[in-house]
């Protein structure tokens, strides 16, 4: 498949989907990651962007969309499902997503078993994680950040994180 490693982005996504990073964390995080070669002034990939992503990224940003979102893929074949009792919850998901934007939380109720989640406890093929804003390395060459580098952004956000591979 050439070329399709560089349509991967690496989508850094803090666990807790409420939690909110301020630009001042985001500024001494870039500061962090220019010192080390990782990124270079205008977020390209620095000379040692290798010791993030095997095989380098070919840039970096800060996403933080006005409204909450789910990061991954929302192209052709993606499912969401109740994490009980498997029903479809695609229409739900989208429901739930218009109702946490206007502030009345995480709540989805599935239609088939009545059960009640957060939109992170469903079940998302491929895998998905809402939140309020994600680090994005984009076109990199690998789909996962080398060992040790996703504990080392959670300790300099503040936060546990965990990555999402977005293709396309
Ligand atoms: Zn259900």
């Amino acid at each position: 498949m050439p070329h399709a490693s560089h349509r991967i982005s690496l989508f850094i996504v803090p666990r807790d989907p409420e939690h909110e990073l301020g630009e001042g964390h985001v500024a001494q995080l870039r500061e962090t990651l220019c010192k080390e070669g990782i990124l270079d002034a205008q977020d390209q990939a620095g000379e040692h962007s290798g010791r993030f992503v095997e095989g380098g990224f070919a840039r970096f940003r800060f996403d933080r969309p006005p409204w909450p979102v789910v990061y991954g893929n929302r192209l052709g074949g993606y499912r969401v499902q109740c994490p009980h009792c498997d029903a479809n919850m695609v229409t739900l998901l989208d429901l739930g997503l218009r109702r946490w934007r206007n502030g009345e939380g995480r709540g989805v109720a599935c239609e088939s078993c009545s059960r009640e989640f957060c939109i992170e406890a469903l079940r998302f093929k491929p895998p998905a994680a809402p939140g309020r804003w994600a680090l994005v390395f984009s076109r990199a060459e690998s789909s996962e950040l080398k060992s040790g580098v996703l504990e080392r952004l959670g300790f300099l956000c503040g936060v546990p994180l965990q990555t999402i591979v977005v293709r396309g």
